[in-house]
């Protein structure tokens, strides 16, 4: 549930060229409207055409960018990237793009996903041959695995940068979403599987990618189409080349349509927000519950909620008011305050809500801390009944491509019936959507879904310590 202890998106990517732009205004508001895939640091490399120019920090897009700073990035092409660290401490070295001298000029790279092959990528990076561009022992400057794949990609000499990322793409394992420039030309590669979405888009005068299509409206550029998997783009003054380093198998994360991606986004040719309102109606065929009103955990739950009213002729409504900024401040909250716990976040309307059987629809339950004290503080604001409804099946197992749910042994899901779940919450009742129900309401193929989170079957293989310490071929 939006980020207060529920899951961190990875990353946002953009990728600009347009001569005739501001390219790093658009790349800002491109940026602005991916806010929600990291919030703790912010970035953009411009180029001139002569020499690329990264500025980046912690913080808000908003913290990190003045008109002032954009006005000193003047360029013909751009990239850009906000960060939640999934590899990596969230420390300045670790904010992206990542930027590296090579023997041709400048690579500047970002990336959205996670790798898990980066012990193989670490022994490959040794091997290369040392050059003046990665020094000795090529010591990297941060722990991300993109400043590795950048480090990788300028140990190749003189060889044009193109041919490199054909050489560098196929050993890649794991999702990634990555834009990445040169002086001259603007790259974008997304994996075989295709976990991460990645969208191109046209502007009169030049191309966009983006992570969201919502990227796109907000730069005014229009959809043309994804970025397929396995697919390597390059654009610059001759136009855009397309090539395929790996076949397509598509495996598009099952979560970006429950909670990820922003719901004004398309994914795969459906509406972010209609495929939510379709889970909810789902939820409510296989949850029913005689209740008064249906009320959303806001914003996440709000499409699923306004789905399940619709699926149960019980009426809608807002019975609680979120602080659409917490969550986003780096002010640490004192203990007093955060003693207040959920409350700095969301407030119930008392005379909404009193004396009424709610139905209450969220969109994930990680940790079972928020729903606990959720269902606790409707109860004080005098609910008759609360019956807790989860437009998405019990998370079970961690990611590896790119999102942070918390260890196995913080998810509340394994080893508790939903029962027991729901008497740990102190809810009247609960219901998750089942697996099958939420994959047919995104209308995606099963086969064609990342589901693992929910399944525990990885569609990319995983690193075998990790496999082992989750006993994964047991869990199957
Ligand atoms: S494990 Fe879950 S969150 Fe991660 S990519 Fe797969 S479906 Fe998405």
């Amino acid at each position: 549930m939006d980020n207060f202890e529920g899951p961190k998106e990875e990353c946002g990517v953009f990728g600009v060229w347009a001569p005739e732009e501001d390219v790093a205004q658009l790349t800002f508001f491109g940026l602005f409207a991916l806010q929600h895939r990291g919030q703790e640091s912010a970035g953009i490399a411009v180029s001139n055409l002569q020499r690329i120019m990264v500025y980046k920090d912690m913080g808000l897009v908003s913290q990190v960018f003045d008109e002032a700073t954009l006005k000193s990035l003047p360029g013909r092409l751009a990239i850009g990237h906000t960060r939640y660290s999934t590899t990596g401490a969230s420390v300045w070295n670790n904010a992206q793009p990542t930027f590296r001298a090579t023997a041709l000029g400048g690579l500047a790279l970002a990336h959205n996903g996670n790798l898990t092959n980066t012990h193989e990528l670490e022994a490959w990076l040794s091997e290369l041959a040392p050059s003046e561009h990665v020094p000795e022992k090529k010591t990297m400057d941060s722990t991300n695995d993109t400043s590795l794949v950048t480090a990788i990609m300028a140990s190749f000499g003189d060889e044009p940068l193109e041919s490199v990322a054909m050489k560098v793409l196929p050993r890649l394992k794991g999702a990634f979403c990555l834009t990445f420039m040169t002086e001259r030309t603007l790259y974008a590669a997304r994996d075989p599987q295709g976990i991460r979405p990645l969208v191109l888009g046209r502007l009169a005068n030049g191309w966009v990618v983006a992570s969201e299509t919502a990227a796109l409206d907000i730069v005014g550029a229009s959809f043309v189409r994804e970025v397929e998997p396995g697919e390597f783009i390059a654009i610059d003054e001759r136009g855009l080349r397309s090539q395929r380093f790996a076949e397509a198998n598509p495996k598009g994360c099952i979560f970006e349509y429950v909670y990820l991606a922003r719901p004004d986004t398309t994914i795969a040719g459906h509406g972010v927000h209609a495929v939510r309102v379709s889970i909810g109606r789902k939820l409510a065929e296989e949850h029913p519950v005689d209740a008064d009103l249906v009320i959303p955990v806001p914003e996440s739950g709000t499409p699923s909620a306004i789905g399940y009213a619709q699926g149960s002729g019980i009426p809608y409504g807002q019975g609680l008011v979120k602080n659409a900024y917490v969550g986003r401040t780096f002010i640490q909250p004192s203990q007093t305050i955060r003693q207040l716990g959920i409350r700095l976040k969301l407030n119930p309307l008392r005379e909404v809500i009193e004396g009424k059987r709610l139905v209450v629809v969220d969109d994930s339950i990680v940790r079972g801390n928020t729903q606990r004290a959720l269902v606790r503080m409707l109860r004080e604001a005098g609910a008759k009944e609360v019956h807790v409804r989860i437009s998405s099946p019990p998370v079970q197992w961690p990611c590896f491509y790119g999102i942070d749910f918390a260890t196995r042994a913080e998810l509340i899901a394994p080893g508790l019936t939903v029962d027991e779940i729901c008497r740990s919450l102190g809810a009247d009742s609960l219901g998750y959507i089942s697996l099958d129900g939420l994959t047919e309401a995104t209308q995606v193929p099963a086969d064609q879904l990342c589901r693992a989170c929910f399944d525990g079957r990885y569609p990319i293989a995983i690193p075998p310590a990790q496999a082992e310490l989750l006993n994964l071929e047991e869990s199957k």
